[in-house]
């Protein structure tokens, strides 16, 4: 494969753009090398600058949950931009959002677009502090939430961390006010609300993580952390950016049968264009300005290009069989990959919810972030590396959920598993 074009822009871009990208992950930092350019993106594939093409488990991080360029999508934008591209006044394309939101989640009684999922969860806690009128926000290791100060906190040692930044630049007033317990432990719950019940505005969690890995949630975990909330009167986020439209047509709440105060989301409703939302309890949304006095904008907020590709999106996941196509297609390629794996004598168990999946190079079951972490991340990182060699773009972190489209057919499927099987002889001679 050559990589000479995307190896000049990448030295043009680290010249001027902090470690040559606009989102971290997309560096190869942990996973070694440099990133590839893309010129175009195509149904399953991604097409990069020198003429190489990727079957791609990213999907952008999450929205593309029908292929890329989904022609439905693209038609449903080119319509839209005919009519200008933003307005700074209402228009009826976000009112049939917030229609279709409510509907297909509905615990979500009244909904807010904004712009990213990080300014969905940032302004998710500032309601269920100003709501509460209390200010401590209970996260778990392992799940990320954006980028908002108060998050980018994680568990030091044992079970209950108050206040430990992961970044320079968090004011430590702010991450003090960030308790860590661990995903999946049901005791560390129980002992931190015992503690602290009374102080916590509200506990956020990603309800599958696919920020460490893929972890779906112990039976009976998110409802445990419902009682919790319920009875202590803190509010339960549960942060859908990555699972809401993905691991079920209502999101995670709906596979799980679990009921959020409020929810947050990101990528899939935007259909590839930056969008966010954040939705509950009708007696919670009320507070957000100009109903009642909690603040919130954006002057972009609701745009009439995004919304156009969103409800577009929003359209095609609820095609009947949508999601049980998707899970189908995510465990004939776990299976397969796991055969590989005990072919070439690659320890390797894998993790699927819907259309989520994660890869861990282990024997063992892992659902905590400390399982997630003790898998060898060498050999994930040189399973990337031959993956992509043989035009397979997994994300580049051992930390991060693979994604499965509606363009995953079995053809794509198969040819993924063909360059699988050598990759991991390949794993196993490193
Ligand atoms: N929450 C979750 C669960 C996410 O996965 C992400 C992004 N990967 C975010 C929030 C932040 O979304 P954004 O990158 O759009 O700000």
């Amino acid at each position: 494969m050559k990589h000479e074009t995307s190896q000049a822009l990448f030295s043009r871009a680290t010249a001027l753009i902090p470690g040559g990208v606009n989102s971290p992950v997309r560096a190869f930092k942990s996973v070694g090398g440099e990133p590839f350019f893309v010129e175009r993106a195509d149904g399953a594939f991604l097409y990069d600058v020198d003429g190489n093409r990727y079957i791609d488990y990213v999907g952008s991080w999450g929205p593309m949950i029908v292929g890329h360029n989904h022609p439905r999508v693209r038609e449903a934008v080119a319509d839209a931009i005919g009519n200008g591209l933003s307005y700074g006044a209402p228009c009826a394309a976000e009112v049939t959002m917030a229609e279709t939101i409510t509907r297909l989640v509905p615990s979500c009684e009244m909904v807010r677009m904004v712009n990213s999922g990080t300014e969905a969860t940032l302004s998710a806690i500032r309601l269920a502090r100003g709501a509460t009128g209390r200010q401590r926000i209970v996260k778990f290791e392992g799940c990320y939430h954006g980028h908002g100060d108060s998050f980018l906190v994680k568990a030091g040692s044992g079970m209950l961390t108050l206040g430990v930044p992961t970044s320079p630049g968090v004011p430590a007033g702010l991450s003090e006010l960030t308790s860590t317990i661990s995903y999946n432990d049901f005791d560390g719950a129980t002992q931190l609300f015992e503690q602290i019940g009374p102080e916590i505005a509200a506990v956020i969690i990603e309800p599958v993580v696919g920020n460490a890995n893929c972890l779906p949630p112990r039976e009976g975990y998110l409802r445990h952390l419902r009682e919790l909330c319920t009875r202590h009167g803190a509010l339960l986020i549960f942060d859908e950016v990555m699972t809401g439209f993905r691991v079920a047509l209502g999101g995670a709440q709906a596979r799980y049968g679990v009921t959020p105060d409020l929810t947050t989301f990101g990528k899939i409703i935007g259909g590839g264009m930056p969008v966010g939302a954040y939705g509950g309890r009708r007696d919670l949304m009320q507070q957000i300005a100009p109903a009642g006095p909690i603040y919130q904008a954006g002057t972009l907020s609701g745009n009439p290009v995004a919304m156009a590709a969103g409800l577009a999106m929003l359209e095609l996941v609820q095609e009947p069989g949508f999601h049980d196509r998707l899970e189908a297609t995510a465990n004939t390629l776990c299976d397969g990959f796991e055969e590989a794996a005990r072919a070439a004598g690659v320890p390797l168990t894998t993790n699927r919810v819907g259309a989520m999946f994660g890869l861990f190079f282990t024997d063992a079951k892992v659902d905590t972030y400390a399982g997630a972490t003790a898998c060898d991340i060498g050999a994930f990182n040189r399973l990337f590396h031959a993956m992509l060699e043989r035009g397979v773009f997994l994300a580049p972190s051992a930390y991060e959920a693979g994604f499965i489209s509606s363009a995953h057919d079995d053809a794509v499927v198969e040819a993924t598993l063909e360059a699988a099987r050598g990759a991991f002889r390949a794993v196993a001679d490193a």
